[in-house]
């Protein structure tokens, strides 16, 4: 038996602080949040687009280079919201890029109102169905919505990734199954690409090896805090090994 805990199993407060250091708090990169953006139309300055899981705001920030309309930001965690208005004042967004303490399961918005709903590694937390079928009340007729969502990349995988991910996220699927799920949802498919390998390398696990020695100096003695680290690592060393199974998709649809 393998003494690794699952991540449900650990503080919320303690995640929160580990990856509050961190730019995002998910695989991504500017490009690939361009690339998705680009499939969206209609996008002006009366626009008002959601971030729902927005984090500390990588993501946003770089949507609201392409957005001149109105950004909301929605994240669970206070202090990812404290340090995205903070982001936003820094870039100068401050006048229309917003970050609120909200539920993903309860959004704060006029239903029809929002023209683009952006979620990138964070609708898993509500369950990919459940996510696209709730949200789309709040968007109009002719916007879009572009989430990020863990995939498989084929038909069968080792136990040992399978076995992983059903206890970690049993909704993960393939591609083709989630894409005919954004249509049940009410959508029409636009678009679906996967990230590159260098979304979680590069700009995921490699700035967190930093991250990890100054919590674990931190943190000397929290035992919680080394299983957390031992974690998340664990999680980098499957990655490696199975990054041929799985990965992030980004899927883009339009309520018609
Ligand atoms: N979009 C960011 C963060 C992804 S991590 C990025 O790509 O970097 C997932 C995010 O979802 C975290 O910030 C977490 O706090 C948030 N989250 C988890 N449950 C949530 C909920 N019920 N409502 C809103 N946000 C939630």
């Amino acid at each position: 038996m393998s003494d690794i805990q699952s991540i449900h199993e650990f503080d919320l407060n303690m995640i929160c602080e580990y990856f509050s250091a961190l730019t995002r708090q998910g695989p991504g990169s500017p490009e690939i949040t361009n690339r998705a953006f680009d499939f969206i139309d209609g996008i002006n300055s009366d626009s008002h687009v959601a971030d729902i899981g927005c984090g500390t705001g990588g993501q946003t920030m770089v949507l609201a280079q392409r957005v001149s309309g109105k950004i909301t930001g929605i994240d669970l965690f206070p202090r990812f919201i404290d340090l995205f208005n903070a982001n936003a004042r820094q870039h100068g967004l401050n006048d229309r890029v917003t970050g609120c303490v909200g539920s993903m399961d309860n959004l704060p918005f006029d239903p029809g109102k929002i023209d683009l709903i952006w979620s990138e590694g964070a609708i898993y937390n509500i369950g990919f169905e459940r996510g696209l079928r709730e949200w789309r009340q709040y968007i109009k007729i002719g916007g879009y919505i572009a989430v990020s969502e863990v995939s498989w990349f084929t038909d069968k995988r080792p136990d040992e990734i399978e076995d992983f991910w059903m206890e970690a996220y049993p909704e993960i699927n393939t591609i083709p199954v989630k894409l005919a799920q954004v249509q049940t949802a009410g959508y029409m498919p636009v678009a679906c690409f996967a990230l590159p390998e260098s979304c979680w390398l590069d700009h995921f696990y490699s700035p967190q090896a930093e991250a990890q020695k100054i919590f674990l100096a931190k943190h000397p003695k929290d035992a919680s805090v080394k299983g957390f680290i031992e974690n998340q690592r664990h999680e980098q060393r499957l990655y490696e090994k199975y990054k041929k199974f799985y990965g992030y998709v980004f899927y883009i649809g339009k309520k018609i």
